[in-house]
């Protein structure tokens, strides 16, 4: 990978001089996923502080960045990613508590804020409880289940909008994010630092029974190992997996990549296994139902160093 083409020295000197932010080179991507394959990024910058964001920002703007949060939602080629990897860690990890508001910084785990703020007699995120993800991740992707999701109960966001060539800080409101199913106006080079959520005092006791129930039901109907959640946006009124189902391709293969038995909208890896045979799975799968059903499913996943065409009609363009 040509590491000196996406960051030149002198940027690399910046960055080196920067409290609070560490930078890897040619680092270890894929395996920060929960699909744990695919292949590395020319530099990953992590950021413990708002002030050494908006100087890192600064310094690598307008070059592409990818924004990583737990990886939950990622899949990354096998020969990785020409750009610049930001992850979010120390100030971006912390939970303030009020009354009914609280802010969550983007870094932190949407389970362990469901439980941490159902043991405060907060209600309303216990939804996020079996969701793998990042605050930020799910403020973008508007991530939800079990009949809720962040745009109902998101106030605001502290965002780093990228405009007009420049990183500017804002203080966006639910309706500025454009949250919509499974996405937001969100850019590809806006990084959220912090999400305030406006919750409900409720029984603690009762929070914490609903989050045991979201828990089995998980266990229940969805697989573990190594993979990103449904892989495709539900059509509108049905369900990916009910249509995948429907043309024999539960459990269906390839190479290292296979289809759930357990939920057809998950598609899994083995250890060791490939990026590379996911999205060929994901492709096949797509392809199929398209030629059979004549339906065209989008991908929810964030497909990351991929052939650049087949991605797009992936994602629905
Ligand atoms: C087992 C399993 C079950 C799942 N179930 C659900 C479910 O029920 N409902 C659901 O909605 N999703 C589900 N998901 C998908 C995933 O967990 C969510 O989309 C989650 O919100 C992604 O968060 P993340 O931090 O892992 O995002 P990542 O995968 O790291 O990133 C996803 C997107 O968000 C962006 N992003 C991440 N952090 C930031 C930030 N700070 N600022 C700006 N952009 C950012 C990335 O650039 C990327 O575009 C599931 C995944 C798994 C593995």
């Amino acid at each position: 990978m040509n590491e000196p083409a996406v960051l030149a020295a002198e940027v690399r000197a910046g960055l080196a001089g920067i409290e609070g932010a560490f930078v890897e080179y040619e680092a270890e991507f894929g395996s920060k996923t929960t699909y744990r394959v695919g292949g590395r990024c020319s530099a990953m910058i992590t950021c413990h502080s708002l002030g050494s964001l908006g100087e890192v920002l600064e310094l690598v703007s307008p070059r592409p960045i990818y924004v990583l949060g737990n990886g939950s939602n990622t899949l990354v080629s096998d020969r990785g990613w020409e750009g610049i990897v930001l992850r979010l860690l120390g100030d971006f990890e912390k939970i303030k508590v009020g009354p009914t508001r609280v802010r969550l910084g983007a870094a932190v785990s949407l389970p362990v804020a469901a439980r941490k703020l159902a043991s405060l007699g907060l209600g309303g995120m216990e939804w996020a409880v079996g969701i793998p993800g990042t605050v930020g991740g799910a403020v973008k992707m508007n991530a939800g289940g079990h009949g809720s999701e962040a745009a109902l109960w998101l106030e605001s966001a502290e965002v780093y909008r990228f405009s007009d060539g420049d990183y500017h800080l804002q203080q966006a409101s639910k309706n500025d994010l454009g949250l919509r199913y499974r996405g937001s106006n969100i850019a590809d080079m806006d990084v959220v630092a912090s999400a305030s959520f406006n919750l409900v005092r409720c029984d603690e006791a009762e929070s914490r029974r609903r989050i045991s129930e979201i828990v089995s039901w998980r266990r229940k109907h969805q697989p573990g190992g190594q993979n990103a959640g449904s892989v495709f946006v539900n059509p509108d009124n049905d369900h990916a997996a009910r249509l995948i189902e429907s043309i024999g391709l539960k459990g269906f293969k390839y190479r290292t990549a296979e289809v759930s038995q357990r939920h057809a909208n998950f598609i899994q890896s083995s250890v060791g296994g490939s990026g590379d045979d996911v999205f060929e799975l994901i492709w096949l799968v797509e392809q199929r139902v398209e030629a059979e059903l004549g339906v065209r499913l989008r991908t929810e996943i964030k497909l990351i160093g991929f052939d650049v065409e087949r991605s797009r009609h992936l994602r629905g363009e």
